[in-house]
């Protein structure tokens, strides 16, 4: 008798024996949290994406957050994001106080296009729109030539929502590319290191920029507003001793902070795991390699989605088209044929516009290209553990369901 086949989920962490003795090393030093190991994970983050500086903070939603509020995104303010997100990448403008617009995306990709950005400003003439939140959905990037093009003539930041793309190239105008994160096209790139992400840290973000500026704005909003420099000290009288000295016991609140702060633990597990970056990136392209072409044979029921010609991207997810209707099933029946073969999968992502708070805010907008992107999108299972029988399977059970 056979054992039952290993539940394959949509994706999930690698952790080795280095990422484990890492941990167990920073638990043994003296610092939980922010002690020297942020500093040394942000160092080497900036340098594995070329970007001057990095911040890590405790989650993707705060990296993301950082950077909204780094650009003091306000009441007022409008920033566009793709329907086709996470919740984080327009709760971030939310928080701010910022409202926000829901651009369409390109119906085949999921992705924000210069053209549906271009739209999405037509239809709100009298908004001051400050931001544009490209996301690199499932690892392919967002074509940032021409959305940053765009941005530039309306005096637009660009932050990039990167959480689905860490490792990956893009192109970057005249043949060139650029690294996601090095911010060649952008003002700031967010990432995620939660376990189903590209590398992990547990919960844990970071918010690459080569702006100066921006970089200590966030630093300080990540730990409370807090000021503990004494050169930098406001309110001399309560600052210092009659001697000048700087009273001990004294900091101050330069503006309203929040606790981002990510603990010395987690960056340990991110310096590990960052190490093995380029192999994580590398065996998720095999895999999806593999699923390209065994799933030649099952086209055009089954699509996957494709990425630019001039990008090496990191894939988060494998994503896949399929007409559920055209076939007379309903996307739900093959999930749950799937699940029952031990396979996950996962929608990514019903249209964020779509959603009852949004609504409340903003009224209903019609967005076909999300839409029809959301009608059809499947995450089968991607992640550097997986074995190559493992995509064959999930190749073998898609045609056994879908023929
Ligand atoms: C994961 C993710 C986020 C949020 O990251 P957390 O670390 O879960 O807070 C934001 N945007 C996108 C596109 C994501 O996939």
């Amino acid at each position: 008798m056979s054992a039952a086949p290993t539940f394959l989920p949509y994706g999930r962490q690698s952790i080795d024996e280095t990422d484990i003795e890492a941990v167990a090393q920073a638990l043994r030093q003296d610092y939980l949290t922010t002690g020297p190991a942020v500093g040394a994970f942000e160092a080497a983050f900036a340098q594995a994406v070329g970007a001057k500086f990095a911040v890590a903070s405790n989650s993707g939603t705060a990296a993301l957050h950082l950077a909204c509020m780094a650009l003091d995104l306000g009441p007022g303010d409008t920033v566009v994001v793709p329907a086709i997100t996470f919740l984080a990448t327009a709760n971030a403008a939310r928080f701010c106080g910022a409202e926000v617009i829901f651009a369409d995306v390109d119906p085949e990709s999921g992705r924000l296009t210069a053209e549906t950005f271009q739209a999405a400003i037509d239809r709100h003439p009298n908004a001051s729109i400050r931001a544009v939140l490209p996301v690199h959905l499932n690892g392919h990037c967002a074509d940032m030539v021409a959305i940053r093009a765009l941005a530039e003539r309306r005096r637009i930041a660009v932050v990039e929502d990167a959480c689905h793309a860490l490792g990956g190239r893009h192109g970057a105008g005249n043949g060139t590319s650029s690294d996601v994160g090095a911010c060649t096209l952008s003002d700031m790139a967010c990432f995620s290191l939660h376990p189903v992400k590209m590398m992990t840290t547990g919960e844990g973000g970071v918010t690459t920029t080569n702006d100066e500026a921006l970089y200590h704005r966030m630093l300080l909003l990540r730990s409370h507003g807090m000021v503990r420099n004494p050169a930098a000290f406001e309110m001399r009288e309560q600052a210092f001793a009659a001697d000048r000295s700087p009273n001990p016991w004294y900091y101050e609140m330069a503006d309203l902070g929040y606790n981002y702060r990510i603990t010395d633990f987690a960056c340990a597990l991110g310096q590990s795991q960052l190490r093995r970056l380029r192999h994580f990136v590398e065996r998720r392209r095999r895999l999806a390699a593999r699923y390209d072409a065994g799933l030649q044979s099952l086209a055009p029921r089954i699509r996957p989605v494709k990425g630019q010609a001039a990008d090496a991207p990191a894939l988060h997810l494998y994503a896949v088209l399929i007409d559920f209707k055209a076939l007379g099933t309903e996307r739900a029946k093959v999930m749950a044929g799937l699940k029952s073969q031990g396979i996950g999968t996962m929608v990514h992502y019903l249209p964020v516009n779509r959603q009852p708070y949004y609504i409340r805010r903003g009224g209903s907008v019609s967005l076909p290209g999300a839409d029809s992107y959301y009608e059809r999108v499947l995450s089968v299972p991607l992640y550097p553990d997986m074995c190559d029988d493992d995509v064959d399977r999930v190749i073998d059970a898609l045609r056994g369901l879908l023929s």
